[in-house]
């Protein structure tokens, strides 16, 4: 006997195999998807695994194929696969190129899907519905194939989309996931917990993608991590900038560029107010803010050495700060 979680994982697995399928052994795959694919620079074993598939232009082949082969309407819809309306069945992937999303474990529990060309009637990508089995703000995608690297190199990175991880692992960079574009959560960074105290967050070089690093650093700290960022530059995300230098100089590039949350936002700060005292004031009450989420009272302490270090401003004024807003926090 079944349960319904267990069901509906039978059904994403045959989706991820269906898919696969279609883009490594159909005209129109091989053509359109692969097409895509390789032009984007994906090599075949980078394709392999993580398990990319293709979703035929036609509006039910999948839904027909699965029903054909004894798959119950009732878990394709639940998986969000299929869209149903009255007697009206739809596949909800159709003409995208698959990232299959997996559970800790390895199990298919989701999928995102792109589109081939972008125009501004379709969105770029659409992603499986939550259910039963797929929650999206306790997965990140890649989490299945990089946890074991994760723990070997003790740090995770942290990138936007399902292209920045293939392009990470393409340049030899197991250790990283993508938040798949939506906020970080609590529940995302305790499962990167579960495997390293230390994540570098390396966002889209753009206002969007520093504005998230931001969000992320507060987030971060609170559940007791060491963040860092690095800051790409300007219209580059980790796939194309990782296309650009290729492996080697990457790596070169994260090590010369990660910096602590401190420096990030000192660097970030400093450039739009200069150096006048509101404007510094302001920085290191922003910089005090992040510190006094820090639940941990050695590392608040280690940081705030590092703050009246690099701006000049006595331990103990900032030490006082801190625990006036733990006191209003707590
Ligand atoms: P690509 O390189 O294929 O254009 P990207 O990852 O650079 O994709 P971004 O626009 O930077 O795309 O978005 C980052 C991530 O956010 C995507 O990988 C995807 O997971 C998610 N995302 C982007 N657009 C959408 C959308 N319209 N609907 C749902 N998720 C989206
Ligand atoms: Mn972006
Ligand atoms: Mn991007
Ligand atoms: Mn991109």
């Amino acid at each position: 006997h079944q349960t319904e979680r267990e069901s509906m994982m039978v059904v994403t697995s045959f989706a991820a195999r269906y898919f696969a399928e279609r883009l490594h052994q159909s005209d129109e795959g091989k053509s359109v998807g692969l097409g895509y694919l390789r032009e984007r620079g994906f090599r075949d074993d980078i394709i392999r695994k993580f398990e990319l598939g293709y979703s035929p232009e036609n509006k039910d082949a999948f839904t027909r194929e699965a029903l054909r082969k004894g798959f119950k309407l009732e878990f394709l819809e639940k998986t969000g696969l299929t869209i149903v309306r009255d007697d009206y069945k739809v596949d909800r992937f159709r003409g995208r190129v698959i990232f299959p999303i997996h559970s800790l474990a390895g199990k298919v529990i989701g999928f995102g899907g792109r589109v081939l060309r972008s125009d501004a009637k379709t969105a770029k990508y659409l992603n499986s519905p939550e259910s039963e089995i797929y929650h999206k703000s306790r997965i990140l995608y890649g989490a299945y194939q990089a946890r074991q690297e994760i723990a070997r190199q003790d740090r995770c990175y942290l990138v936007e989309g399902y292209t920045d991880v293939l392009s990470f692992h393409q340049a030899g960079i197991h250790n990283v996931v993508a938040s798949s574009g939506t906020a970080l959560t609590p529940d995302q960074i305790r499962l990167i917990a579960r495997f390293t105290k230390n994540l570098t967050i390396i966002y889209d070089g753009d206002s969007a993608g520093i504005k998230a690093s931001l969000r992320g650093i507060d987030l971060v700290l609170e559940e007791g991590l060491n963040v860092k960022v690095v800051l790409l530059p300007d219209g580059e995300d980790p796939d194309s900038f990782s296309k650009k230098l290729g492996g080697e100089d990457l790596q070169g590039y994260i090590k010369e560029h990660e910096t602590d949350f401190i420096r990030f936002k000192t660097s970030l700060l400093l450039n739009e107010t200069k150096d006048d005292p509101v404007g510094r004031a302001r920085l290191i009450q922003d910089i005090v803010r992040s510190i006094s989420v820090i639940p941990d009272s050695i590392m608040r302490t280690e940081y705030v050495k590092d703050c009246s270090n690099l701006m000049k401003i006595e331990e103990h004024l900032l030490f006082s700060e801190i625990g006036k807003l733990r006191r209003k926090r707590y």
